[in-house]
């Protein structure tokens, strides 16, 4: 068993997805570890996709991710992190495949409603950015 970190995004959440989403998840044998409602300062953001700083879309995206609340969460499963990645769908959710949680309820490349760790590396980073010991289940 190990785990993956995401979030819904603020279109997710604007969008009145959050149950919609959380029920695929738990549906797809995700265990929920840790979640909370909060939403990203500034900082927050350019720390948390520091890897993307030289992008194009860099400021695009901390604006994205600061404009309203997220949805954080772990996840536990068996192959966590690669079957959560199947699960959500390509980046632009005009390349996700038909049924992942990016082609219900993505808009665009950018607003794509969820993330998923890349990796168990980042998705143990990414949790603890979020969520202390104290927090997890
Ligand atoms: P995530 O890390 O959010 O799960 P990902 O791994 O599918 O997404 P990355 O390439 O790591 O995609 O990009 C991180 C995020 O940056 C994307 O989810 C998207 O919100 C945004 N993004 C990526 N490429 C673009 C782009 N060309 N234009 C605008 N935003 C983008």
């Amino acid at each position: 068993t190990n785990r993956t970190f995401t979030m819904i995004k603020p279109d997710g959440v604007e969008n009145g997805h959050i149950g919609a989403i959380l029920e695929k998840i738990t549906a797809s044998g995700f265990r929920i570890v840790a979640m909370k409602f909060t939403q990203m300062t500034k900082a927050d953001a350019e720390a948390f996709y520091a890897v993307h700083n030289e992008r194009p879309f860099f400021g695009e995206l901390v604006e994205f991710m600061t404009r309203g609340p997220i949805v954080a969460a772990i996840l536990e499963k068996e192959n966590a992190v690669a079957d959560f990645r199947t699960l959500i769908g390509a980046t632009n959710p005009a390349d996700a495949a038909e049924g992942t949680i990016r082609a219900l309820y993505a808009t665009s490349m950018g607003e794509n409603a969820v993330h998923g760790s890349d990796s168990d590396e980042n998705a143990a980073i990414e949790g603890a950015f979020h969520f202390s010991g104290r927090e997890m289940f």
